[in-house]
């Protein structure tokens, strides 16, 4: 499927009063991308809420082959059930030298959405090819889709260096082991990684 990127608004204009939005709902429990998805929508003043804010949502089948794809079944299928405005954020890893795994696999690499062991198949498959580091990409997009059918889909990048070692102490996922220079984005405080971050550049594009 071709998702095109041309959208029907910008973020920033989802507070005209002509949209008349006044929550907008992450669509994920995801805890790292509820705080940065919250933290840059905050600008917009409106109520955000998540997934985490409501019971008994059921599971939308990702099962797209692009980033885009998946992001655009989560925040079509949310903004129906919940009958609200979503954004949803599809997004992952890529190693270069691991043939670009695991893409969007990145939150099932290594059994259901288990950080530390998604962390050490990483570490593991780099070390079983001889190698203590890799060029990298996070990707990320972002689907905007509200109940009168208005549509926003942008995407992001980050490019850097994974290493089987880690540093840093914001724990989400890879970040640890992803390295820009000198640190990891484990060691970037919220607001410091969103102004770099592939979330923070699909969130601006
Ligand atoms: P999704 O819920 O299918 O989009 O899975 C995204 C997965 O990609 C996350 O669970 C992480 O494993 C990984 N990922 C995406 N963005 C980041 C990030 O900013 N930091 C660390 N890992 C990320």
């Amino acid at each position: 499927m071709n998702i095109d990127l041309t959208n029907d608004i910008t973020f920033s204009e989802l507070v005209n009063p002509k949209h008349k939005i006044k929550t907008i709902v992450i669509a994920t429990k995801n805890e790292g991308k509820i705080r940065e998805i919250g933290d840059m929508l905050n600008d917009l003043n409106i109520e955000i809420k998540s997934l985490s804010d409501f019971s008994n949502v059921p599971d939308a089948i990702e099962d797209g082959t692009t980033f885009i794809e998946n992001a655009r079944i989560k925040a079509v299928f949310y903004s129906k059930y919940l009958n609200l405005p979503c954004v949803a954020d599809d997004s992952g890893l890529t190693v270069e030298y691991l043939n670009n795994e695991p893409g969007v696999y990145s939150a099932r690499w290594s059994g259901d959405h288990n950080q530390k062991a998604n962390n050490d198949k990483l570490v593991e498959e780099l070390k079983k090819k001889g190698l203590e580091e890799s060029p990298a990409t996070y990707h990320c997009s972002l689907v905007f889709h509200d109940t009168n059918g208005n549509e926003i889909a942008t995407s992001g990048k980050l490019c850097g260096i994974v290493k089987t070692i880690c540093h840093g102490e914001y724990d989400f996922s890879y970040d640890p082991y992803f390295w820009i220079g000198d640190h990891t984005v484990a060691d970037l405080t919220v607001e410091e990684k969103n102004k770099i971050s592939h979330r923070g550049i699909a969130r601006k594009n």
